[in-house]
């Protein structure tokens, strides 16, 4: 399944750690490595901490709640036979009268009349059913849970042990959030880059804190969509997808893009309109969740998303950029600009990028170039980073010892892509300090 999935196109997978065993989880990630291998492409790894997230404890069935009847919600801790339990038990110390609680992504929705002794006492103002282990969310309430749970320590140390390149935080509320899983990350030695999932509005508001702390983010628009209202999230996509490229930092936009489709094998004109429009945002990559996870139609899914993302890029502008004097560009991003200039006046075929860390070819994609991104390293960890980067087609190439070796083997890996024919012109740029991180200096018009 994992290899008819990167057939279809899929570029990274998700394993996400609110859900599943440890056993599946690992047997996924090693069916991807499988699958990775045979298709000789690199496919980014990405493990979903759950982070701070409330949910309904067990539940001996589920409780179908009406409109208008009085239900109590109470921490795991006081929760009495009749009582709607959930982990952790915070739920006594934050809630007040006149606040919501929304259960099973909004579908849900109680109103506080009283709180006493851990134990909130609620009308159903939208009815539904609930069941063991649904999300809580409490939108416009601060919740005294630290960002990272024991139980997200624990799943970040199994996702490191089996390898993952991506490590993204639900919940996150702020930059420190994302620091403090960046600095566990480095102390087990790992290179997985960090991914903030943004889908709350102390998130929001913190973006440009977090934006640099992270390596990565993406629109969590379900959580988001529950927290905030339906109704914001399509400006605040765009918001965050502008922010993020103006940082040259991927952004992955996600949740119910093709929703239909995981009982239908045609989308519907909206979602294929919603794809579009976050292409056209300029989000890096796209996500599927439960039409590949759960869905009847898995790899009809990922096609149409291809599909729906291949009709509409050419359409995308180059974002032509003179860094201004105050923005102190590196010298990486200020040869990233030129070297799509060049590409552009001289109409090349592609830009190759020779990269250690795969840096400078996020800096090179932030800039959306009318042609491929050719990221060539010999590190496997900046294959996988840049397969979720936009427009970059990320190709393995031997360790190189000199400058005059670059040259040669960003032309051989060109050629060995597919994306360049004989005679083809191209713009590479890259560094005279051979391996060094962040050395990019110098560009070179060469022919394939
Ligand atoms: C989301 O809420 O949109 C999201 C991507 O997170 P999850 O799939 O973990 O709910």
């Amino acid at each position: 399944m994992i290899g008819q999935l990167i057939e279809a196109g899929i570029d990274g997978a998700r394993l996400n750690m609110s859900h599943g065993t440890r056993e599946d989880h690992a047997t996924r990630a090693r069916h991807v490595r499988e699958a990775e291998a045979n298709a000789g492409r690199a496919i980014a790894l990405i493990a979903d901490l759950q982070g701070p997230k409330i949910r309904v404890g067990e539940l001996p069935q589920p409780i179908d709640l009406i409109r208008g009847e009085s239900v109590v919600i109470a921490g795991e801790d006081v929760a009495r036979e009749d009582d709607i339990p959930v982990s952790p038990a915070v739920l006594g110390s934050v809630l007040t009268p006149g606040k919501d609680i929304l259960i099973n992504d909004g579908m849900v929705r109680l109103r506080v009349q009283s709180v006493e002794r851990g134990r909130a006492t609620c009308e159903v103002i939208v009815g539904g059913l609930v069941s063991s282990n649904k999300g809580v969310n409490l939108p416009g309430v601060v919740l005294p849970i630290p960002s990272l749970t024991r139980k997200d320590i624990d799943d970040l140390n199994f996702a490191l042990d089996i390898g993952v390149d991506f490590v993204a935080l639900s919940f996150v509320r702020s930059g420190s959030d994302v620091r403090a899983l960046r600095t566990l990350i480095e102390a087990a030695g790992s290179a997985a880059h960090t991914i903030a999932k943004i889908e709350k509005a102390e998130a929001v508001l913190a973006l440009d804190d977090i934006l640099t702390e992270s390596h990565a983010v993406m629109v969590a628009r379900g959580d988001l969509g529950v927290e905030i209202g339906a109704a914001d999230v399509p400006l605040l996509q765009k918001r965050i997808i502008q922010k993020a490229l103006e940082r040259g930092k991927p952004v992955i936009t996600a949740t119910q893009m093709l929703e239909s489709m995981i009982h239908s094998p045609e989308p519907t004109r909206a979602e294929a309109s919603d794809v579009a429009n976050a292409v056209l945002d300029g989000t890096s990559a796209v996500m599927l969740s439960a039409e590949t996870a759960a869905g009847e139609y898995p790899i009809e899914s990922v096609k149409v998303m291809d599909k729906i993302a291949l009709a509409v890029e050419p359409s995308l502008d180059y974002r032509h950029e003179i860094p201004k004097s105050h923005e102190q560009p590196t010298i990486g991003q200020a040869m990233s600009n030129a070297a799509c200039d060049i590409a552009e006046a001289l109409g090349a075929r592609a830009i190759v990028v020779p990269t250690f860390s795969g840096n400078t070819a996020s800096a090179v994609a932030r800039l959306r170039p009318r042609r491929p991104i050719i990221g060539c390293t010999h590190h496997t960890y900046s294959l996988r980073h840049m397969a979720l980067e936009w427009g970059v087609t990320p190709m393995s190439m031997p360790e190189a010892n000199d400058v005059e070796d670059i040259w040669g083997r960003s032309l051989d890996a060109a050629r060995a892509s597919g994306l360049v024919d004989p005679g083809d012109r191209i713009v590479i740029t890259a560094g005279t300090a051979v391996n060094i991180p962040g050395s990019t200096n110098v560009i070179k018009v060469d022919v394939v």
